[in-house]
């Protein structure tokens, strides 16, 4: 049996898993959104959210999983998945390879509470290094891209307003799928000329009308297209992406390193998210297999607090295109960390993940 206590003293519960010379403590977080979130299959106001902090010989590491509903995993999941580690069968959070076979081993899925103890373990043992992740990886923080940000489907009004405070972006996100793709485009290119990027969320479903609107995108600026079609339109997105002008980025279509192959024959990139790929340390793998077969590579992001985000942007220097703009979609952030400065995503020099909690 986990040593898992329960003890509430309000809101929200804090549970504590005691394990040998590791302690994972571990509570709820509804992460509350600036601007109600339109897909193109539904709306939303808020995110679930389970914060971690793993504290080993007096240092604490921290790390979240953040469950978008179409992720299927819900906070009872990720609590129920923590409350079953034991991470007593490891002497020490630098045991990143042994912990993930572990967990792996517990269950194929819940990847996003995976992701907390990652990124955690991540936090703890780039502190005790006392190096941060960019720099134990050998990357040049220099070469962090500029990231995109969200514009996503809403009213002509709601568009200018969100373009307007895009300003400082040198790259901007436009969310498609719905009747009215065109239009939001018209929009955004009546106000600026920076280039777009566009996310279809497996919004189209006539691969001859996606061809077409590929072609129309690429004489708009637009850098790529991220899942234009549904995940099980394997063979068609192949034959667009023969045709296409743009490049095709799977995001919907990949989870983990065990997908990058099979998505090499029909798409060009991959957006490789923490909260897909069960946190950093598959997630450099598999930046590293798709530049190897010649993928490009996207650093994405759920809406999330500057913990995972910060986490994320530790491996940018190593992505084609970031969107980490996660962080930015919420008004209750618990941590600062990295920075946007001039569109780009800027790195410190502090240990670990990089962050600050902002609160106790
Ligand atoms: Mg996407």
């Amino acid at each position: 049996m986990m040593p898992v206590s329960f003890s509430a003293w309000g809101e929200p519960t804090r549970y504590v898993n005691r394990a040998g010379r590791m302690t994972m403590r571990f509570f709820p977080y509804e992460l509350q959104l600036r601007h109600a979130f339109n897909l193109a299959r539904y709306q939303r106001t808020t995110t679930p959210d389970v914060q971690v902090e793993i504290e080993y010989e007096g240092v604490t590491g921290y790390g979240e999983a953040s469950m978008p509903p179409y992720l299927g995993e819900t906070v009872d999941s990720v609590v129920a998945f923590l409350s079953r580690l034991d991470l007593s069968r490891f002497s020490s959070p630098f045991a990143m390879e042994e912990i993930h076979e572990y967990m792996d081993s517990l269950s194929s899925g819940d990847r996003a509470a995976k992701a907390a103890v990652d990124i955690a373990l991540h936090d703890l043992s780039g502190k005790l290094m006392g190096q941060p992740w960019h720099k134990i990886w050998g990357l040049d923080k220099e070469k962090c891209p500029c990231t995109s940000f969200t514009i996503g489907i809403d009213t002509e009004e709601v568009v200018r307003q969100k373009v307007d405070e895009a300003s400082p972006y040198r790259v901007l996100k436009v969310k498609m799928g719905l009747d009215n793709d065109r239009e939001t485009v018209e929009i955004i290119r009546s106000m600026t000329d920076v280039p777009i990027c566009v996310d279809v969320n497996q919004g189209w479903t006539d691969r001859n009308q996606a061809l077409e609107m590929c072609h129309w995108l690429a004489e708009r600026n637009c850098l790529f297209v991220e899942q234009p079609m549904a995940v099980d339109r394997h063979d068609d997105t192949a034959w667009l992406r023969e045709r296409s002008p743009l490049p095709l980025i799977a995001d919907e279509a990949l989870q983990r390193i065990s997908d990058v192959r099979h998505i090499a024959e029909a798409y060009d990139g991959i957006n490789i998210k923490l909260m897909k790929s069960t946190g950093m340390h598959e997630a450099y793998k598999m930046a590293v297999l798709a530049r190897a077969l010649d993928l490009k590579v996207m650093l994405g992001c759920m809406t999330e607090t500057s913990c995972a985000v910060s986490a994320a942007a530790q491996l940018s220097p190593l992505a084609d295109y970031a969107d980490l703009d996660g962080n930015l979609l919420i008004s209750n952030d618990r941590f600062s960390g990295m920075k946007i400065v001039d569109g780009k995503i800027t790195l410190s020099d502090m240990p670990g993940i990089g962050v600050t909690p902002l609160q106790g």
